[in-house]
């Protein structure tokens, strides 16, 4: 199949716009998309100072190669790579981490951790026995330490946290909110409430698109482990996967109700219930106890 663009052979279709892309076009897309969301919600001021995490996910390797592209001409912008070291394969980790920072030519700082549970419940008798075995939590899982990692950015002088965070995530989140009868979870986030400013540039774009932006871009390794939750959440993800297949807008149609119903924060809104609802979330109900089948 060709490029909907160009005569090159497409690798891609994104099947809500119609297109197939090749990768040039690809990149193109995925990084026109980013900087719309940048440049509609003021992610990129004179003065900031933005600490990309870097994750185990490529995703998060390619949001710092695109914020350092961005910003390149941009003396008053510094871009800083953030890794958090906490527990397990903390070691490799550390060693990635800097060879991508190296390679980007990005100042690393590490946040370094006690032992942490990962998603808050790592004790939980609930918690699906299989999955712990071949899924082990990421070591650094932003939102089981925002405290943490909130009061590190602020003694290094920065002034934004970016995040790898994109519309699979968020659209998910909306739709589990929903189905667990939450969606005063969107809502409930107010001004006064505000967790440290967070940023997600690829949150309008497909995970499958940045993943591969992100093979593009050189970065391979190890994806995020879905399915992280409970029985009701991994069903989400499941139901949310089939229904788009059929229905691709779906996950934009989610995002941009999550917008609505947080009106008037918007994005920053969704960014925020994201980062404080999942995981370490001690009042949700797991599915399994509201139904009784446990
Ligand atoms: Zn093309």
């Amino acid at each position: 199949m060709q490029c909907s663009k160009c005569h090159r052979d497409a690798t891609i279709f994104q099947p809500y716009s119609g297109l197939h892309l090749c990768d040039q076009h690809l990149v193109a897309d995925v990084e026109a998309k980013a900087k719309k969301m940048i440049r509609a919600q003021g992610w990129l001021r004179p003065g900031d100072h933005i600490g990309v995490l870097l994750s185990r996910d490529p995703r998060s390797s390619a949001l710092l190669y695109f914020l350092k592209k961005l910003t390149a001409q941009r003396r008053d912008i510094r871009i800083t790579a953030i890794t958090i070291i906490g527990r397990g394969d903390s070691c490799k980790d550390a060693l990635t981490a800097k060879r991508i920072a190296e390679c980007l030519d990005t100042e690393l700082l590490e946040l370094s951790l006690p032992e942490i549970s990962g998603n808050g419940r790592a004790d939980d008798p609930g918690k699906d026995p299989d999955l712990s075995s071949v899924s082990p939590l990421p070591t650094h899982s932003p939102k089981a330490c925002s405290p943490e990692l909130n009061g590190f950015a602020q003694q290094h002088g920065i002034t934004r946290i970016a995040g790898e965070v994109c519309l699979d995530e968020v659209a998910g989140m909306v739709l589990e909110s929903i189905i667990r009868g939450d969606a005063e979870k969107l809502v409930r986030n107010r001004p006064g409430q505000e967790i440290f400013p967070r940023i997600c540039p690829f949150i309008a774009v497909s995970a499958a698109e940045v993943s591969r932006y992100a093979e593009l871009c050189g970065f391979n390794g190890e994806k995020s482990l879905p399915g992280q939750g409970d029985r009701l959440h991994k069903d989400t993800i499941d139901l949310l996967d089939r229904y788009t297949g059929n229905h691709p807008a779906t996950r934009y149609a989610l995002m941009n109700l999550g917008e609505n119903l947080a009106f008037p924060r918007g994005i920053t809104g969704l960014i925020q219930a994201y980062e404080s609802g999942q995981g370490c979330d001690e009042d949700r109900i797991p599915y399994e106890v509201m139904n009784g089948t446990r």
